[in-house]
C-alpha cells in the first residue's frame, strides 16, 4: 500500500484497506479524494408522498410548509421530495402527517431507484427478500397501487416489528411479511414469483455520510462473510422466481465483493440468468469489471452504480436480472 493511500486513510479517518480498494475501484487518486470529501458531507432527508392515503401530493407540501418545512420535488420521481429547510420543531419524524402514513421518510433518494427500476405492477406477485423496515416494500406497493402481491421477508424479530409498523402506518394492503431467512425462501417458495427485490444486507460502505462509524467497523472477515451470505440469498431469489422472471439486486455499498463480484459467481454458475440492460431514472455509473486481477462475468457490465461525489446521494450498487 501507498504511502499516499495510507495518508489519504488517516486523514479521513478510515481503515487503509478501504481507502486502498477505493483506488482500485475508481482508478484515479484525485477522484478517491473527491468521494472520500463527499462522504464527510451530509444528505438531506427524503419524503416520499404516500400516494396509496393521500393521492394530491401537493396537499403534503402545503401542509408540511405550513409548519415550517420547505420541500423540493426530486425531478426523477415525481412523489418524492428532498427536505430543503427543517424547523426546529416538530421533527420529521414525529409531524402528525408522518404519524398518520401519509409519508415515508429516507436518509437519502438512492433508496428510491430500486424499485422504480424494478417497476412492479399490480399483475405481479413480488417478493422481497430482506424488507425491513420497508421502504422499498411500501413504495412497491405504492408503484402497485395496493394490488397485486408482495410477499416480504425478514428473519430478524425487531426489525420484522418496525416493517410491521411502517406497513400499517402507510396503508399498505397488498403485502404479506413473513419472519424468515432469504436463504430458505425457495425451499418453502420454489420457481413461485414474478419478481424478486434482493436489498442485501451489506457493510453500509456506501452510506458512510449517514453512519460514519462504518469507516472503521468493517473488518476484511466481515466483508468476506457478507460475500458468502448475498451469494446464497441471491440463489435462493433466482430459484424463487417463475421462469421469466426479473430481480433487482441492490445494495448500500461501493464494495466490489458485495456487488460484481456476488453477481459474477453466481451468474458463472447457471446459464438460465441474464442480465437486462437498466433503465434507472438517474444516469447511473458504470460497475467495476476488473478487480486486483479479477475479471468479472461480462454479463455484470449492464449493471450501474451511484456514488456520492457523481450523484450527491448514498453510494449503491443496482442490477436487474431476468431468469430464462
Ligand atoms: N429493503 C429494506 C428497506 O428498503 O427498508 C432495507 C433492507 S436492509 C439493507 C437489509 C435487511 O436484511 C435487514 O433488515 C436485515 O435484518 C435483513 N437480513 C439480514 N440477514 C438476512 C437474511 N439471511 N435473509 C433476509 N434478510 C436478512
Amino acid at each position: 500500500m501507498s504511502e499516499e493511500v495510507r495518508g489519504l486513510a488517516e486523514r479521513y479517518g478510515y481503515r487503509p484497506y478501504m481507502v486502498s480498494r477505493y483506488l482500485e475501484i475508481l482508478k484515479d487518486f484525485r477522484e478517491v479524494e473527491e468521494m472520500l470529501r463527499a462522504f464527510e458531507k451530509r444528505l438531506r432527508p427524503v419524503v416520499r408522498c404516500n400516494t396509496l392515503k393521500l393521492p394530491n401530493c401537493q396537499e403534503l407540501t402545503e401542509r408540511l410548509a405550513r409548519l415550517g418545512f420547505l420541500l423540493r420535488n426530486i425531478e426523477w420521481c415525481s412523489e418524492a421530495y428532498e427536505v430543503v429547510k427543517e424547523p426546529e420543531k416538530p421533527s420529521l419524524g414525529s409531524t402528525h402527517e408522518y404519524l398518520t402514513g401519509l409519508y415515508y421518510l429516507y436518509r437519502g433518494k438512492a433508496s428510491l431507484i430500486p424499485p422504480i427500476t424494478l417497476e412492479p405492477t399490480k399483475e405481479d406477485d413480488v417478493v422481497d427478500l430482506a424488507a425491513a423496515p420497508g421502504g422499498k416494500t411500501t413504495h412497491m406497493a405504492q408503484i402497485m397501487r395496493n394490488e397485486g402481491l408482495i410477499v416480504a421477508l425478514e428473519p430478524n424479530k425487531e426489525r420484522i416489528k418496525i416493517l410491521r409498523n411502517n406497513v400499517e402506518r402507510l396503508g399498505v394492503k397488498n403485502t404479506v411479511l413473513i419472519k424468515l431467512d432469504g436463504r430458505e425462501v425457495s425451499k418453502v417458495f420454489k420457481n413461485t414469483f414474478t419478481k424478486a427485490l434482493l436489498d442485501a444486507p451489506c457493510t453500509g460502505e456506501g452510506i458512510i455520510m449517514i453512519d460514519p462509524a462504518r469507516k472503521t467497523k468493517t473488518s476484511l472477515e466481515d466483508l468476506v462473510r457478507h460475500h458468502e451470505k448475498q451469494k446464497e440469498l441471491l440463489r435462493n431469489a433466482l430459484d424463487s422466481l417463475k421462469s421469466g422472471g426479473r430481480i433487482l439486486y441492490t445494495t448500500c455499498s461501493i464494495a466490489p465483493e458485495e456487488n460484481e463480484l456476488v453477481l459474477s459467481e453466481v451468474l458463472k454458475e447457471r446459464d438460465d440468468v441474464d442480465v437486462v440492460s437498466l433503465e434507472a431514472p438517474v444516469r447511473l455509473a458504470p460497475p467495476v469489471m476488473d478487480y486486483y486481477g479479477i475479471h468479472v462475468d461480462d454479463r455484470v457490465r449492464r449493471c450501474g452504480r451511484t456514488y456520492p461525489h457523481i450523484h450527491e446521494m448514498e453510494g449503491f450498487f443496482i442490477c436487474l436480472m431476468k431468469l430464462k
